[in-house]
């Protein structure tokens, strides 16, 4: 799908006002606080790894640090929530387990039948390039998916925990762990203290299977489950993000969307492991968590509560550099010092945005005006069955892409990050997101970008 034109040129908007010039004079420790790297807008031939989109340090100036309150995970209000009782009732999970039994009972396995038929219908419909581009795009996911299956519960084998420890002071230790972190490739780094409070974002049962996307495994139709159990062995959360190629997920559906957030979840099963090894070497126990079956907790509430980012309308964690992290975690006794909620706003936000739920095609998302109590959790309702059919048809990260936060690291939207902080900036920053993506952005024509193209 080509780029439509949005209602106003960003670039000669800026130059009108002279907002371009403004930046460049601005002074040099501004610049450096803001960061200052060029979007590429639309340019097919840059390659979406030569672009720095998310700051490894993100300034303090975008967002405030707010210490833990009862009642709340970050800046969302909680109320006796029921939980997570089963990681089997993800909708992959269910789709994973009714196509490789060919179950096409019950609600999920009809809404599988009717996704695979409504594919095999858009396939009909492609081009030949078309097609070729389909096939790289699911080879490609393909390749992510396997470390989920080679890593996958029961298969790793950790490193010995050394007999010598390291003994450091916890905040010594937390900014070591960080660094060393983002030193292997993760963008953000957040720690939270795994307690009651954080039960109900645990599960009771996890899984055991690491899937490929959408497809049956041969000889898998079962998944047992295993207990987590409670209280936890392990007493803190260091909760990994790494961003996903912004420009590949501005394609929003598709082939280049789909390798774009598939190739970065497949790159998960490997940072926890990386710095589960570095912590059992320095002497203390720990365990690599990701999407593979061995996660034992819904990542977005860890992370939030490690104060990476906010609970966003579209049920993601949401950073002021917006909507596409995913998330990884290692859980250790390592002593640490973790880390108070971050605040940017987004909850006043959220309610005057909606641009997720407005431009969501299969309507999974809400468009209420105010979140409601869902399962003791202050939010917006998500419909996880018409997301995960709609993600099995055409690939989906258009909630992500569009979020008015899902920029690249330059001064221009750094300057529309501090104007959201406030409830009223918050008009502003959606009317002028509005006026340069479009309310409803057209997928951009990334696909210079994708790997498989000459
Ligand atoms: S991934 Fe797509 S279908 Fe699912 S909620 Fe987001 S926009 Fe809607
Ligand atoms: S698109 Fe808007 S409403 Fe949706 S999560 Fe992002 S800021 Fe919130």
């Amino acid at each position: 799908v080509k780029e439509k034109k949005t209602p106003v040129s960003r670039r000669n908007f800026l130059k009108t006002l002279g907002i371009t010039g403004a930046a460049l004079a601005a002074p040099a420790p501004l610049l450096a606080a803001l960061g200052n790297n060029a979007d590429p807008s639309g340019a097919g031939a840059v390659k979406a790894n030569q672009l720095i989109e998310y700051p490894k340090e993100m300034p303090k100036i975008f967002y405030k640090r707010v210490p833990k309150k009862d009642g709340y995970v970050g800046t969302t209000k909680v109320l006796n929530p029921v939980g997570f009782p089963d990681a089997r009732e993800h909708g992959f999970s269910q789709f994973f387990i009714h196509g490789a039994n060919k179950d096409y009972s019950g609600e999920w396995g009809q809404l599988l039948k009717e996704a695979q038929e409504e594919k095999k219908k858009l396939m009909a419909t492609l081009t030949e390039e078309q097609r070729q581009d389909v096939m790289w795009g699911d080879a490609i996911v393909q390749a992510s998916d396997i470390w989920h299956i080679n890593l996958e519960w029961g298969k790793w084998a950790p490193a010995p925990i050394s007999p010598t420890k390291l003994e450091l002071p916890p905040d010594v230790m937390s900014a070591k762990i960080k660094k060393v972190a983002k030193w292997f490739g993760v963008d953000q780094v957040g720690i939270c203290e795994i307690n009651d409070s954080l039960r109900p974002f645990f599960f009771k049962i996890g899984r055991t299977q690491g899937s490929l996307r959408g497809g049956p495994r041969a000889g898998v139709t079962v998944d047992n489950g295993r207990e987590v159990p409670w209280p936890y062995p392990y007493k803190y959360c260091i909760v990994l993000a790494k961003a996903e190629g912004l420009y590949g997920l501005k394609a929003l559906t598709g082939p280049l969307n789909n390798v774009t957030v598939a190739t970065e979840c497949g790159e998960d099963d490997i940072f926890p492991r990386n710095l589960e090894t570095v912590v059992r070497q320095l002497g203390y126990d720990a365990r690599a968590q990701s999407m593979n079956g061995t996660e034992d907790f819904n990542f977005v509430a860890m992370a939030v509560a490690a104060g990476l980012g906010e609970l966003g309308r579209n049920g993601q964690l949401i950073s002021p550099w917006g909507a596409h992290l995913r998330l990884s975690a290692v859980t250790t006794n390592m002593p640490l010092l973790a880390d108070d909620y971050m605040d940017f706003g987004l909850q006043d936000f959220c309610k005057t945005c909606k641009k997720c739920a407005e431009n969501c095609p299969s309507g999974a998302l809400s468009l209420d005006n105010e979140p409601s109590m869902i399962g003791g959790v202050l939010r917006y309702s998500f419909d996880a069955k018409k997301c995960t059919k709609q993600r099995t048809i055409t690939g989906c990260a258009v909630c992500a892409g569009v979020c008015p936060y899902s920029k690249p690291d330059n001064i221009v939207h750094s300057i529309g990050r501090v104007i959201g902080q406030n409830p009223v900036g918050a008009k502003v920053l959606k009317n002028l997101d509005d006026l340069f993506y479009g309310a409803h952005p057209a997928a951009r024509d990334m696909d210079g970008l994708a790997p498989w193209r000459l």
